[in-house]
């Protein structure tokens, strides 16, 4: 079996333990880009906890950007892109998310991607406020790891017309700060981590539920604090922080 897909359901295991609410069931999904025109993605209706490879699909990038474009697709159509988009003889179906994790590994720049709709975040992005406290920043580490801004995108119908929505916030992402988020936050739905490695992307979704179980204790105690937009700047600037992010990176989870 192929090492990316065998790393894939690491990740997705680590994602999906249970003492870390971050998904439970079949919910989220995970993806790794293989830089040969296919990716890995996790197959519909498999739990992140337990996946093995048989719960891998590997998918062809080419159709599933073409769909993007296809405004004439319905339900069965996407299925039919979904069933056709399989490089191998895996009998599985690719997760309904394929398309926006396809879009996350081009538009989003990264290689590893990771999706699950964990409770702490889910707290905030299901309340009033949706992803408005995540634009601005209450501790530095959340800086580190998750990145100076998130992109966050309102509540769409899971699937095609998701992933046309994130494609959309990541331009404007992208052309409002020169790179990619490393969060995006799909409200009344749940986070997106994109990483350029599978311990980032655990590492972005550990801190980013750290950061909505704070975030939720200060709303709760009273209003959050946030740092002057100056001192989040600084600390997304300092050598000694692009040091740390790149042991994010590489070290350990
Ligand atoms: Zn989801």
């Amino acid at each position: 079996m192929n090492e990316v897909a065998t790393t894939l359901t690491l990740l997705s295991r680590q994602i999906g333990r249970e003492d870390r609410r971050l998904a439970i069931l079949g919910e989220g999904n995970t993806s790794a880009a293989l830089g040969d025109g296919t990716f890995f993605v996790k197959a519909s209706g498999c739990s992140l906890s337990d996946l093995d490879e048989s719960g891998v699909s590997r998918v062809k990038m080419a159709p599933i950007l073409s769909a993007l474009d296809d405004e004439t697709l319905d339900d069965a159509g996407v299925r039919s892109v979904l069933e056709n988009s399989r490089a191998d003889q895996s009998p599985k179906l690719p997760s309904v998310e394929t398309f926006m994790h396809a879009v996350c590994l081009t538009e989003g720049g990264a290689q590893w991607v990771g999706h699950c709709h964990a409770e702490s975040v889910m707290s905030v992005l299901c309340s009033e406020h949706g992803a408005k406290p995540f634009l601005g920043h209450i501790f530095p580490d959340a800086i580190v790891v998750c990145g100076r801004h998130v992109a966050a995108v309102p509540y769409i119908d899971p699937g095609l017309e998701l992933a046309r929505e994130v494609r959309r916030v990541l331009r404007e992402f992208r052309a409002a700060h020169g790179v990619a988020p490393k969060v995006i936050l799909l409200e009344n739905h749940g986070p997106v981590a994109l990483g350029a490695s599978d311990k980032e992307v655990l590492n972005i979704l550990l801190m980013l539920d750290k950061w909505a179980r704070v975030l939720a204790g200060t709303l709760a105690v009273g209003t959050p604090k946030f740092l002057p937009s100056a001192v989040s700047e600084r600390i997304d600037q300092r050598p000694d922080e692009h040091y740390r992010r790149a042991q994010i990176v590489k070290g350990p989870a």
